[in-house]
């Protein structure tokens, strides 16, 4: 995500009714947010909101959350849901790395990663979405029969995820080098990258896995 310095763009975040700012306020309580406790949903690197706001109006019997580390790209997303409010969509300024400090264990019951920043030099692995040390905070906060979801267009993301998630003993549940041309795409929401890489021709990869059951 290019990053523009958008001046106001904190202050339009903080006085957001649906934006969330201190996530470390809500630990063990985000179902409170929330008009109804259902099953919780949340995306990493959530970019201007395009997926979660369509997934959160074709699901209302799921509650979202979008969560993004830079005030400049989230208040893109905070001026749509503000146009067009979803009871079951709030949108958090966090960075990922601490996901631990404010999500309790077994809270979240899915992941998504969409096009997750592939930090190309091998020095960098740890700050892939989908390095071991992020499969292993995810595995923390999932609930039991949860699971994490992957896309990206990048090939050697792509492969990297898969070996991670071998070396973590997390379980395959699907996979795919051609999301759209794959029966597994039927129903598919494009995210904003999603949309600008595949009408590059870059066919879309996606995976979805389970972390190993507890000891
Ligand atoms: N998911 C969107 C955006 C992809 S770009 C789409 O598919 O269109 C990746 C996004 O992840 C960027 O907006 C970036 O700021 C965000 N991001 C990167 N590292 C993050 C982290 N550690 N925590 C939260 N967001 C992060």
């Amino acid at each position: 995500m290019r990053l523009k310095n958008v001046p106001g763009a904190r202050e339009a975040i903080d006085k957001s009714d649906c934006a969330v700012t201190e996530p470390e306020l809500w630990k063990g309580k985000w179902q409170e947010l929330f008009p109804s406790a259902q099953p919780l949903h949340m995306e990493i690197g959530m970019g201007k909101g395009q997926f979660l706001m369509e997934m959160a109006s074709r699901h209302p019997e799921v509650n979202y959350l979008g969560l993004e580390k830079y005030s400049s790209v989230l208040v893109r997303a905070v001026q749509k849901l503000e146009m067009k409010r979803q009871p079951n969509l709030f949108l958090v300024r966090a960075d990922a790395q601490y996901l631990t400090e404010y999500f309790a264990q077994g809270e979240v019951n899915r992941i998504y990663l969409n096009f997750s920043d592939p930090w190309p030099k091998d020095r960098h692995a740890h700050r892939r979405l989908t390095s071991r040390q992020f499969l292993e905070r995810y595995r923390v906060l999932l609930a039991p029969g949860g699971w994490i979801e992957f896309k990206t267009d990048n090939t050697g993301l792509f492969d990297f995820s898969l070996e991670e998630l071998e070396q973590a003993g997390w379980e395959l549940l699907y996979f795919t080098r051609n999301l759209h041309a794959d029966p597994l795409g039927e129903g598919n929401v494009m995210t904003e990258y999603e949309e600008r890489f595949s009408g590059r021709g870059n066919p879309i990869c996606k995976l979805a896995a389970r972390p190993p059951a507890a000891v």
